[in-house]
């Protein structure tokens, strides 16, 4: 763990909404959306996000202050690629302030922070580094095309037994990858589908 301690962050939003995806869907959480990104995934749909010198440095006070407004009990630390930032201090100020830390990440970098969920999301564009899917308490696969499943299986093979694992559907090829990945969960029940249902609810 580093002993840096980084109070602020470069935050491209922060919102209070319901988790739209993997195994905590639908439960209320605060996101925050860190800036700075170079995982590169053409189908990225938060390209605003990779700049992280375009969004405003916030402390995590400040943050903190922001979240305790709402009733939110977990928070989501999201991106962006957050891991290319010191995470330590931001979950230990998190968790004094009596909130649950989650973050969704690629894997990309080393992980830093202490967490109560942890979501790997990896990408072809960057693999993830090895030492974090055993760590991860939920895989996150994105489909793209019928080639993603093999890719999936690649890391569901090195998480920890009790990871929950999730086929999503890429946005844009929703229509035509979600029966695909229907059939396979029937025939590989291991695995669940997650959708994106905050787009579905139009909440953000
Ligand atoms: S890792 Fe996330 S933020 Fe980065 S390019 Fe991929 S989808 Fe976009």
């Amino acid at each position: 763990m580093s002993n840096d301690i980084v109070d602020k962050l470069p935050v491209m939003e922060h919102f209070y909404t319901l988790q739209g995806e993997g195994y905590h869907q639908g439960r209320a959480a605060y996101f925050i959306r860190l800036g700075g990104c170079d995982v590169g995934c053409v189908w990225c749909d938060v390209k605003d996000s990779w700049d992280g010198g375009k969004h405003p440095l916030l402390s995590i006070d400040h943050l903190i202050s922001e979240v305790k407004k709402t009733a939110a009990e977990i928070v989501v630390i999201t991106g962006g690629e957050p891991l290319m930032h010191s995470l330590d201090h931001l979950t230990q100020q998190f968790k004094q302030a009596g909130l649950k830390t989650h973050i969704e990440t690629s894997g990309a970098y080393p992980l830093s922070g202490t967490w109560d969920w942890i979501c790997v999301s990896p990408k072809k564009f960057k693999a993830p580094l090895p030492e974090i899917l055993p760590l991860a308490n939920e895989l996150k696969t994105v489909v793209f095309n019928k080639s993603d499943f093999d890719w999936a299986e690649k890391y569901a093979s090195v998480v920890a037994a009790s990871c929950k694992l999730y086929l999503q559907p890429e946005w844009d090829n929703a229509a035509k990858m979600t029966p695909l990945i229907i059939d396979y969960i029937k025939l590989h029940p291991r695995w669940e589908l997650s959708l994106q249902i905050h787009k579905y609810i139009n909440v953000p």
